[in-house]
């Protein structure tokens, strides 16, 4: 990490807990490797003071904020402007500061189409996707995935109404589907995403979203999960000749293009996936 200077930029991930944040590890690698003079610490700051925190933000000039639970849909209703992702969704992973005008972002559909492409040779355009999950997540992922030219987006929820909600980020491509009804749409995908926490910690082989024998070669299936590396769905997946991916390519991204908000500089991408991947296994 650079040794801070009187003109040291600051940038923070802010929430609560944040201790256990891969954030300041990836950021400032990342920082390193730019030869930026800019430091990235972890900031607790408890849901009811999140107005306070930003009014901070401004006086103390720090350059940028990732934002973390719980803040991200509050946050969207304290800044002074949305990108137009994150007035779609009505929740902000980024704050840029420019000159006290904070302006929210959110760069995790992006980020995750950013990681297919790069990492996996996989353009969502004219592909049939499968989401599990309807969270802040989902939402953002469906949000891109239309953006990218998806041809239909189907969207498995355990609650129905959230579903709905979810699925109408991809308009006119988005269906909603019961988990008992999903097998040929599951059969049928190009894309399946694990975006519910699923598989999260210490999982067993029952912790799947779905029955995962209806799953072949010719599919990739991406769990958003990254804690385990290698969930229970992804081996699974592995065994039935699917393409894998774990939620490490879409973490490095969302944060790669948050550096690139910040600073106006292309992200050191390998170094950031790398820098993940050292913090995790
Ligand atoms: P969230 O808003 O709380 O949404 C959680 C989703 O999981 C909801 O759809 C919920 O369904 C579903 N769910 C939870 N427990 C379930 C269960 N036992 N059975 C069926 N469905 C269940 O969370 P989020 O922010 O979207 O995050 C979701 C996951 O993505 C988390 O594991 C998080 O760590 C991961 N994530 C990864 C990245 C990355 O960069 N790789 C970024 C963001 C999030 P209901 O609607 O029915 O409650």
């Amino acid at each position: 990490m650079n040794v801070p200077t009187g003109s040291t930029r600051l940038a923070a991930v802010i929430g609560s807990p944040v201790r256990h944040s891969l954030s300041p590890a990836l950021m400032n690698a990342a920082f390193g490797a730019a030869g930026l003079d800019w430091v990235y610490v972890a900031l607790e700051v408890a849901a009811e003071k999140l107005p306070d925190a930003l009014v901070g933000v401004r006086i103390l000039d720090i350059a940028g904020l990732s934002v973390t639970m719980p803040h991200k849909e509050s946050a969207a209703a304290c800044v002074d402007q949305l990108s137009d992702d994150a007035a779609l969704l009505g929740a902000v992973n980024c704050i840029s500061n420019a000159n006290g005008i904070l302006t929210g972002h959110n760069t995790d559909g992006e980020g995750f189409v950013r990681s297919l492409r790069s990492g996996h040779e996989f353009d969502p355009a004219g592909r049939r996707c499968v989401i599990l999950g309807a969270g802040g997540a989902a939402r953002s992922i469906i949000l891109a995935l239309a953006r990218h030219g998806a041809e239909e987006i189907v969207v498995v929820n355990r609650t129905l109404v959230r579903a709905e909600h979810a699925a109408a980020f991809a308009a006119e491509r988005g269906r909603v589907v019961r988990l008992e009804g999903a097998g040929s749409d599951l059969r049928d995908a190009d894309l399946i995403v694990n975006a519910t926490s699923i598989g999260m910690g210490e999982p067993s082989d029952a912790d799947v979203p779905f029955d995962p024998m209806l799953l072949h070669e010719g599919q990739i299936v991406v769990d958003i999960v990254y804690r385990p590396l290698e969930t229970p769905l992804l081996r699974f997946a592995r065994q039935g000749g699917a393409r894998t991916a774990n939620g490490v390519g879409m973490l490095a991204h969302q944060a790669a293009i948050q550096f690139e908000i910040w600073t106006g500089t292309k992200a050191p991408i390998d170094l950031m996936l790398s820098a993940v991947a050292d913090q995790l296994g």
